[in-house]
């Protein structure tokens, strides 16, 4: 590892044990009651968690997204809901209002997201979904400033951020269009923020992440007044590639919380390894046991290599966010890394893994949402947001894997074969059976 790299370590440490202590115990409780954990929100602020790459002038710590996936990696070990809210309030939306807005904007939105505010990204529409730039919302010129209408779904966090990036078609007076560009909308009555016109109406019923708010947002003629639009560099008419290109850094993030999911899950099966015994000796003892930790830590240890190196990465021309191929290669690999991964720790928790005890089920339905939300580069509007993955509800890793012979390995060198099947008696024919996911 670079000298710097290690320095970079060696300042995040002080978060790394802190999601062991505190975050671990209360994860499935979210997930079970779905709520947000407004607990851990808390705990994140006043430990500078939260907007941590902000710079130093605003409040934040001025970190880089290297800092960034090394704090969110050990989160996403102990809670996936919280570390969703660490790359959210770091990287993505707030990200791109760090980029491009004015200094009045930032001065808005820091606050907000040092005491613990999540910046929700509102593109997708019902009927613009991977094609974002089919988006029907409008922003329409009036009177200093434009009016929002439109509807968004899938908004994570969508009630109970306050701040949030609406991405929009800009109509002058006339109704002619100039582009696609984003609005910072801030709604927080207490604060006298109070957007007239803006309506959280619906919440989708998730699989996993169940603490988070995935909500459809209505805006009914919604005033944005200039001072509140995010003007990208090249304007509105190309703004929505230089908006995207911020999506880069939540891309890493996003990525990282599935390698940091697989990492926890492989961690908690190698101590169940050394705990549980069976013919008579701990499982670690097995060797094709062995082998399977062995390929779940190479691929975990690839993904991290794979997210870092993307973090540390910058785009062509002097872009301040990592460079697109390594974040999007970064994110496909991490992503269904993830989903095998999981799926071998829960095997070796046996029926354990499909319970919901030790290894419980939440965390592979989490994963999922990685693997969901995973962006494919679309040739032919080069200007556009990357379309996302494959949508997978039925995983075919979910039915019932035909049984395999227990690998020859997994004997005990010294063992000769007669020795090795009268251990086994008992067992199914010496066959592994997978748990049904
Ligand atoms: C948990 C979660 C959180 C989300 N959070 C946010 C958020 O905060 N803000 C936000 O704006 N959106 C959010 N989204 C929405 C997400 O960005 C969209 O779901 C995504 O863009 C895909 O759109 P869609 O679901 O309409 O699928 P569709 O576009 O309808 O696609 C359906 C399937 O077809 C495939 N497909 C589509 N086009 C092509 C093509 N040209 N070639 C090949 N295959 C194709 C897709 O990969 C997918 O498998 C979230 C979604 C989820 C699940």
């Amino acid at each position: 590892m670079p000298h710097e790299h290690s320095r970079i370590l060696h300042r995040v440490s002080r978060h790394r044990q802190r999601p062991r202590r505190q975050v671990r115990p209360r994860a499935a409780k979210w997930d079970r009651t779905r709520s947000y954990c407004w607990e851990n929100v808390t705990e994140l602020a006043d430990a500078g968690i939260m907007g941590m790459t902000l710079p130093t002038d605003l409040g934040g710590q001025g970190a880089s997204w290297l800092d960034t996936v090394v704090v969110v990696e050990e989160i996403a070990k102990a809670c996936t809901l919280t570390a969703r809210i660490v790359v959210e309030a770091n990287m993505g939306g707030i990200s791109a209002i760090m980029a491009y807005g004015t200094q009045a904007q930032k001065e808005l939105v820091a606050p907000y997201v040092l005491a613990g505010d999540k910046p929700a990204i509102c593109i997708t529409e019902p009927q613009a979904g991977s094609a974002a730039t089919q988006m029907t919302t409008t922003a329409r010129r009036n009177d200093g400033g434009y009016l929002l209408n439109g509807t968004k779904h899938w908004i994570t966090g969508g009630g109970v951020s306050k701040l949030h990036l609406v991405f929009a078609r800009v109509l002058d007076e006339t109704g002619a269009e100039l582009g696609i560009g984003g609005f910072i909308l801030c709604h927080d009555p207490d604060a006298g923020h109070d957007a007239q016109g803006f309506e959280v109406v619906g919440r989708e019923r998730t699989m996993g992440l169940c603490g988070m708010p995935e909500a459809t947002l209505a805006f009914r003629d919604v005033f944005i007044a200039d001072d509140f639009v995010l003007q990208p560099p090249s304007g509105f008419k190309h703004g929505f590639a230089d908006l995207m290109n911020a999506y880069n850094s939540q891309r890493v993030g996003a990525g990282t919380i599935a390698m940091g999911v697989a990492a926890g899950a492989m961690e908690h099966a190698k101590r169940y390894l050394q705990e549980r015994e069976q013919f008579g000796r701990p499982l670690a003892e097995f060797q094709g046991l062995q082998w399977m930790l062995a390929d779940m830590d190479t691929s975990v240890h690839a993904a991290r290599l794979m997210l870092q190196e993307a973090a540390h990465s910058r785009g062509a021309n002097g872009s301040p966010f990592p460079d697109i191929t390594m974040a999007a290669r970064a994110k496909l690999f991490a992503s269904e890394m993830a989903i095998k991964v999981v799926n071998d720790a829960l095997q070796i928790f046996g029926a354990r893994g499909y319970g919901g005890g030790a290894a419980g089920t939440d965390v592979p339905r989490c994963t999922h949402v990685h693997h969901w939300r995973r962006h494919r580069p679309d040739p032919a509007h080069p200007a556009c947001r990357q379309p996302s993955g494959d949508a997978h509800p039925t995983d075919p890793r979910r039915k019932l894997a035909p049984c395999t012979p227990l690998p020859l390995a997994d004997r005990k060198p010294h063992e000769n074969q007669n020795s090795w099947q009268k251990r086994t008696a008992g067992t199914p024919a010496g066959h592994r059976c997978h748990v049904i996911l």
